[in-house]
């Protein structure tokens, strides 16, 4: 199918200021050199614990962060360059879906107000249509159209996260990038929102990259699947290959320690030792190699690339 997305080696640096004079004393480098694609109409599940990166490199995709270096081709067209004018054109075709739906959904407004918001910022105001065009996309997301006079409060979690895909729907968006946007929710309720989402994906063509902590979110929703770490992507993979076969010694203990009651091997529980360094000094060679239990001499004097070892599966580690 056909390429939506291409990133390559996004970084993101903050500089870490000190004293008086507020000298740049270092960086935290919270994206690495991350590189990846998105096909149109795929899920690119992105997982990983928390402060690897992910929710910066999400940010960064919709420029809402600026990139430190790297590229961000999206129809070809490298947004990570584009002035503010040409972004503003390209707007609407990348929309974000948050966490938390009631801190971004502004109280006063109703429903209404809410999803017919981004129609006015991007100048889409027929009067008339405006209320026919809520209707349509509170029904899609499952909600009624009398909903549209209420106020985001009278709704329940999983009611403002439709609310918010509605909102992130109104403009025909080709990529939504959704970050933790079931995390806060229910199990039952976290079910209904991404079977939501997935019926969207396939009724509109949407691609989604999903960015989670949570492995079991990420394995439901997801066509593929990446594994950030401290800043760098560790592998990258179809959903099956990432599953069934994980490759890196990271992707194993993350793996390994997340229930799949309905297997029936056993995976044996990997604990890692020691903490995730830190991205204000990450380790020289493999970002992995302290806590990684398959380290060998090389893993600290090289920092190991992604490569293809299997079909359509990506691991950046010596042992392949
Ligand atoms: Fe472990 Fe070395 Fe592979 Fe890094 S490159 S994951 S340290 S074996
Ligand atoms: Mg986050």
């Amino acid at each position: 199918s056909e390429l939506l997305l291409e990133v390559k080696d996004l970084k993101k640096y903050f500089p870490i200021k000190s004293g008086f004079f507020r000298k740049t004393v270092g960086h935290v480098k919270a994206v690495d050199g991350v590189s990846f694609t998105v096909n149109a109409g795929e899920t690119l599940g992105i997982v990983g614990e928390s402060g690897c990166g992910k929710s910066t490199m999400g940010r960064m995709l919709m420029r809402v962060l600026e990139p430190t270096e790297g590229s961000i081709l999206f129809n070809g067209q490298n947004i990570a360059q584009m002035s503010p004018a040409n972004l503003r054109k390209l707007r609407k075709d990348f929309q974000m879906i948050f966490q938390d739906p009631s801190s971004s959904l502004n109280q006063k407004m109703t429903i209404r107000d809410l999803i017919a918001e981004p129609f006015h910022i991007h100048g889409q105001t027929s009067k008339s249509d405006v209320d026919q065009d809520v209707i349509k996309l509170l029904e899609t997301v499952g909600l009624r159209s009398g909903d549209r006079f209420r106020h985001p409060h009278e709704f329940s979690g999983g009611q403002r996260q439709r609310i918010g895909i509605a909102r992130a729907l109104a403009l025909n968006p080709k990529l939504i990038v959704a970050d933790e946007a079931v995390s806060a929710l229910d199990v039952s309720i976290q079910s209904q929102i991404l079977n939501l989402m997935v019926e969207l994906k396939h009724q509109f063509n949407l691609s989604y990259i999903f960015i989670s902590h949570n492995l079991a979110v990420v394995k439901h929703i997801s066509d593929r699947v990446g594994v950030m770490y401290l800043g760098n992507m560790v592998e990258i993979a179809s959903k099956q290959s990432l599953f069934q076969k994980p490759l890196h010694p990271y992707t194993e203990a993350l793996l390994s320690a997340a229930p799949e009651p309905k297997r029936n091997v056993q995976r044996e529980r990997i604990i890692l030792e020691g903490d995730v360094p830190s991205p204000a000094n990450p380790p020289l060679g493999c970002p992995f190699h302290t806590r990684c239990p398959k380290a060998f001499d090389r893993c600290s004097l090289e920092r190991p690339v992604l490569k293809e070892v299997l079909p359509d599966h990506q691991v950046a580690c010596f042992l392949y």
